[in-house]
């Protein structure tokens, strides 16, 4: 008996040969062995690590399959999930689809600007958003911040949290994704819009509050009312 293994392509399709007693060489060959297809599951848009930026993906599932004559004839084995980058072809961990750092900055961006603009309309005791003050709060955040907005959302995200202390509170988680500049920027945005130059009681403790909720101290966030206030 003679008995031959030819690899074909990546090693993935193998055939053998037999030469059965009895018959002549060459009146039968079975071809048998595994494959492995790779059927699209899902397709959509994911951050791509590699290509650091959003790209198409196809989410593949292998599978192993027994064949004879290439026809599949037992699934064998059920391989993980994998995403394929339609840019990079690399293939990663299907939990890739879990992470994007380019959405997760645009929404710390939303609420961040959503943050601004509270705490502008706080300090500024207006009711309701004047389209002046939606436009400081537009510019407050995009100078220091990098923040793009838009007055329509400034005023939605006015609409959306009017308790000053819930308020409060949500500037105190934001602070986390703030440096010390930015906390300042912010400040210094809040305090621009108070309604009396120099800065009265109520201001002063609404500035002072915010500071605190930032994790500034006391002598730095006076410092920058002086600084901003004209006696
Ligand atoms: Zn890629």
């Amino acid at each position: 008996m003679r008995r031959m293994i030819l690899r074909m392509g990546t090693g993935q399709l193998r055939a053998a040969e037999h030469n059965e007693s009895g018959w002549e060489t060459g009146a039968l060959m079975i071809i048998w062995g595994t494959y492995v297809t790779r059927k699209i599951v899902q397709t959509g848009q994911f951050y791509c690590p590699g290509c650091a930026q959003h790209r198409s993906y196809n989410l593949r599932r292998p599978k192993k399959w027994g064949h004879l004559y290439w026809i599949p004839i037992i699934p064998m084995e059920e391989l993980d999930r994998y995403v394929e980058c339609n840019a990079c072809s690399k293939a990663w961990n299907e939990s890739v689809l879990q992470h994007d750092p380019i959405k997760e900055q645009q929404e710390r961006d939303l609420k961040l600007a959503a943050m601004i603009a509270r705490l502008m309309t706080l300090m500024s005791g207006e009711r309701d958003v004047s389209s002046e003050l939606a436009n400081r709060i537009v510019e407050a955040s995009k100078a220091p911040l990098g923040v793009s907005t838009t007055p329509a959302e400034a005023f939605c995200a006015v609409t959306a949290m009017e308790d000053p202390n819930e308020i409060l509170a949500d500037a105190a988680k934001q602070a986390a994704y703030l440096t010390d500049r930015g906390k300042e920027a912010v400040l210094r945005a809040v305090i621009s819009v108070a309604p009396n130059q120099s800065m009265r009681e109520r201001e002063f403790a609404l500035a002072d509050t915010i500071g605190r909720q930032f994790g500034m101290t006391p002598a730095h966030v006076k410092g920058v009312v002086d600084d901003m206030t004209i006696d």
